[in-house]
């Protein structure tokens, strides 16, 4: 069976990142990321999960008290400032990105092409050796199109010598399917 795409997404992480290490949720959302995080790098972990939406953080803090997690600092902030909560020469074990708006809210709260891509260099900046940053693009709401060619333009020319980009998606799916962009630097 061909797994879905958000499996697809937790397989590269949880094959790329080892317990004990720092990670980062760039866009909580519902929480389901963080806590597949929190529980993959375990008590001794820790996962800095981002969201601009007050909504997200409290549905997230839910989700992690019910499931007796403890190694996850919410941050109410843009993704755009990871590096604010990053030491100069920290290193994080992986991160991944939910783009898009928050199912069931408001959806013209969106990742954005820029932000997006500031964010995505801090984290390759501050990735280990070997480390993935995985990326969900969503892309059929209002804006997700210029987001997705921006984000696609900038992966693209990425330097080889430093960082392999892999794109995985279902090419015969109506509506916009998400697809997956995954980013390991050598
Ligand atoms: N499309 C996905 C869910 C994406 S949720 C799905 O359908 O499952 C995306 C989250 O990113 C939202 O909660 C939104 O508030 C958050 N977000 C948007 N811009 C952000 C930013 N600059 N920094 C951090 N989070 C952001």
């Amino acid at each position: 069976m061909l797994k879905g795409i958000l499996n697809v997404a937790h397989d590269l992480l949880e094959a790329s990142i080892q317990k004990g290490e720092t990670v980062i949720d760039a866009t909580c959302g519902n929480g389901n990321d963080t806590l597949f995080l929190s529980q993959i790098t375990g008590k001794s972990g820790h996962v800095l999960a981002f969201d601009i939406q007050d909504q997200a953080i409290k549905k997230t803090k839910q989700l992690l008290n019910e499931n007796d997690r403890s190694n996850v600092t919410l941050i109410h902030d843009s993704h755009a400032n990871i590096s604010n909560y990053l030491a100069a020469d920290e290193q994080v074990g992986g991160a991944i990105f939910n783009l898009g708006y928050l199912p069931r809210s408001d959806k013209s709260i969106i990742t954005k092409g820029e932000s997006t891509i500031t964010a995505l260099n801090t984290g390759l900046h501050h990735l280990k050796k070997d480390g993935l940053i995985v990326i969900v693009v969503y892309h059929g709401h209002d804006g997700g199109k210029q987001e997705k060619d921006s984000l696609l333009k900038h992966v693209a020319h990425l330097n080889q010598k430093a960082y392999t980009v892999l794109q995985h998606g279902f090419i015969n799916q109506q509506n916009d399917p998400p697809f997956i962009l995954a980013i390991q630097k050598k």
